[in-house]
């Protein structure tokens, strides 16, 4: 198989190993966190008008809620940018403060970015977003090395933003691995 088909293959079983990550540490932790990502005091939503309005109930007159954003008036919690719109610092219209839980938890609505964080791909690399005080990029990286004995793990933390941590992984050579199974 190419080199580059076989690193799409190893692509996806990754994929699969950060989803059981997520399911078995981080989820877990959900319901004891000290520091919920759905409060968005760290993590940033990205909505276009539809799913924004939908969301967050503003009905549909996008140019009235625009100008409202644009003379102050608006919530301040979300930004408008060429045409997406970013929410940050109020709690997710969908989070149940008392009991914890997203109530748009499996629906449609339900961000992308949610089911990502904090674990995800970009590109070839795989990202830890530290802000999570589940994720662990150690043991994720020890599990990891363990699964795929044939790939060679490398991380770093991002220069600008210290809490993503990203884990890049290259084939080893053929007679490298130095493993005895
Ligand atoms: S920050 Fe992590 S542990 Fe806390 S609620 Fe979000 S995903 Fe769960
Ligand atoms: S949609 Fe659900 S998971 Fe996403 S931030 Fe809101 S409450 Fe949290």
């Amino acid at each position: 198989m190419p080199r580059n088909q076989k690193r799409c293959s190893h692509k996806r079983s990754i994929q699969n190993a950060l989803a059981l990550y997520q399911k078995q540490v981080i989820i877990p932790h959900c319901r004891d966190c000290q520091r919920p990502c759905c409060r968005l005091t760290d993590v940033v939503l990205e909505f276009s008008w539809q799913h924004l309005s939908a969301m967050y109930q503003l009905g549909h007159d996008k140019k009235a809620f625009d100008n409202s954003l644009r003379n102050g008036t608006g919530p301040t919690y979300i930004r408008k940018q060429n045409d997406t719109y970013y929410t940050h610092g109020s709690p997710c219209p969908a989070y149940d403060t008392t009991s914890g839980q997203c109530q748009v938890y499996r629906k449609n609505i339900k961000p992308d970015n949610c089911s990502d964080f904090p674990l995800y791909m970009d590109g070839k690399m795989i990202v830890v977003d530290k802000r999570c005080e589940a994720a662990n990029d150690t043991e994720l990286l020890g599990q990891l090395e363990k699964l795929f004995n044939k790939l060679s793990f490398t991380r770093h933390p991002d220069t600008q933003f210290p809490f993503l941590i990203y884990i890049d992984f290259t084939l080893q050579k053929p007679g490298s691995d130095t493993s005895k199974h």
